[in-house]
């Protein structure tokens, strides 16, 4: 049905929470992968463990992919030609691989109760041995019913095959056991239904967490016992909080990626910041379009060890992409985040503000504070300017006089930037004050906000009504 040397990718969570960085990284390298080959790239849930399924997590797993840009061709919701893409739907396929198992020789049923494997386990570790069931595997076992587990029948050896990450490894033949394969529940385990899917779904790169290693030598004797020849394999390495010394928790920022975007970050910042935790192209490039990234990603530069995760570059990268938008672009994009004082406000005039705020944008949800007090009059708060290190130097009738000084020449200014800006300048040289003391007082009078785009351009979109009233109501308020 497909073309055989056509690159297939898939991302298969299991819908038991939200997605955070980590699980998004992956998701994201392994659509990289499939979009730069032009290939496929699937979303496959599995949810075979049904005591750990969380309610709702599977519409917000699609719904954080589709947030941020992560398009899958072939999908729970969607169908495509494996259909279906859910586990749980799709017993009958393990079963009939199962099959092919037992007749082989190469399953057969537990007889044991879950307490007597317990004791086995028990027993290895008090023998300081590594618990192995096949050590314990019953000379008769009974046919298979589905009524206890099923397990894997295995012949020990060691494999050598190549992680795109993590180089060339060679297995012990110590480790590889007779794992489930089928639970007593009749749900097929992870370690089965994984290598059973993506064979029928013709996956051709396996891209997934570093927690996954350690199974591999039973996987690869599995994949031999099956007689598939297995996929390309990339193994992530973990994602560490920001100093780099402990694998990163919800506490240092490995929150819901749906937060993020409603906290105003950018899909494309989210893209960048995650797909350049742990990889680069080799140059000091820091922020990549999502083409760029399809153009330039390769799973042979993502670093083996843990990718450090900072917020502080995450805000920086923000704003870079807030800053390369077009107006048209940012004006839909902040839609939802004026402040409640712009409701009822003319749209040209919000345009302009904008304009103003654009710069100073490091999220969406910085727009309230950054121009409210274009919108609302604003409560002098004389405090502002006492803690002001250059304000606090001269005293309050200095501040008054100034802001006088100010009103007056103002009264007669043109309002445009070029003729506020040759005021401002030219007051400057009358008062023989810095521009750090004079323009930071007037700034406060009119906007009393900690920080505020360039003065003229603020005083020209306030409006000459506005600013005069303000630095009136200003000089009367203290
Ligand atoms: N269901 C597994 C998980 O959520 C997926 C691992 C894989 O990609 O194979 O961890």
């Amino acid at each position: 049905m497909n073309d055989p040397n056509k690159v297939r990718t898939r991302f298969a969570p299991s819908p038991t929470g939200y997605l955070h960085v980590g699980g998004i990284r992956t998701a994201l390298f392994a659509f990289l992968v499939a979009r730069q080959a032009g290939g496929a790239f699937v979303l496959r849930f599995e949810d075979t463990d049904k005591s750990r399924e969380v309610v709702g997590s599977a519409e917000h797993l699609i719904a954080s992919l589709n947030a941020i840009g992560i398009e899958y061709d072939e999908g729970p919701d969607i169908g495509g030609p494996y259909a279906p893409y859910i586990q749980s739907q799709r017993l009958d396929h393990y079963k009939q691989w199962a099959q092919k198992l037992i007749d082989a020789g190469r399953a057969y049923a537990d007889p044991y109760t879950p307490e007597e494997v317990q004791q086995f386990r028990e027993q290895a570790q008090t023998n300081k041995q590594p618990f192995l069931y096949r050590n314990h595997r019953p000379e008769n076992p009974p046919a298979w019913d589905g009524s206890t587990p099923l397990r894997f029948k295995s012949e020990p050896k060691s494999y050598t095959y190549h992680d795109e990450v993590m180089g060339d490894t060679t297995t012990s033949p110590d480790v590889v056991d007779d794992f489930i394969l089928i639970k007593s529940d009749g749900y097929p385990t992870y370690n089965f239904a994984h290598i059973v899917d993506d064979a029928e779904m013709q996956i051709t790169h396996v891209i997934r967490g570093q927690e996954f290693i350690s199974s591999m030598p039973n996987y690869l004797a599995l994949y031999e016992a099956l007689g598939l020849e297995h996929p390309i394999f990339a193994h992530m390495p973990h994602i560490l909080n920001e100093q780099g010394n402990k694998k990163l928790g919800k506490r240092d920022g490995a929150k819901d990626v749906l937060d993020y975007i409603r906290d105003g970050y950018l899909p494309e910042t989210m893209m960048s910041f995650i797909a350049t935790l742990g990889w680069n192209d080799g140059t000091e490039q820091e922020v990549f379009t999502r083409d760029e990234l399809i153009a330039k990603f390769s799973l042979d530069r993502v670093q083996r060890s843990g990718a450090r995760f900072d917020e502080k570059r995450l805000l920086w990268m923000n704003g870079q992409f807030i800053r390369q938008l077009s107006l048209e672009d940012l004006e839909n994009r902040v839609r939802n985040f004026w402040p409640n004082s712009a409701a009822t406000a003319d749209e040209d005039y919000k345009r302009q503000v904008l304009t103003l705020a654009q710069d100073r944008l490091k999220t969406l949800a910085d727009l309230p504070v950054l121009t409210d007090y274009f919108f609302a009059e604003p409560t002098p708060d004389w405090s502002m300017i006492d803690n002001n290190k250059q304000l606090s130097k001269i005293d309050r009738s200095r501040h008054i006089e100034l802001l006088q000084v100010a009103t007056t020449v103002l009264e007669s200014t043109d309002f445009t930037t070029e003729k506020l800006q040759e005021t401002l300048n030219n007051l400057l040289e009358t008062t023989g004050e810095k521009p750090g003391t004079l323009f930071s007082l007037i700034r406060f009078a009119i906007t009393w906000a900690p920080f505020s785009p360039a003065l003229p351009e603020t005083m020209a979109v306030l409006g000459r009504e506005k600013t005069l009233e303000r630095l009136r109501v200003a000089i009367t308020s203290d």
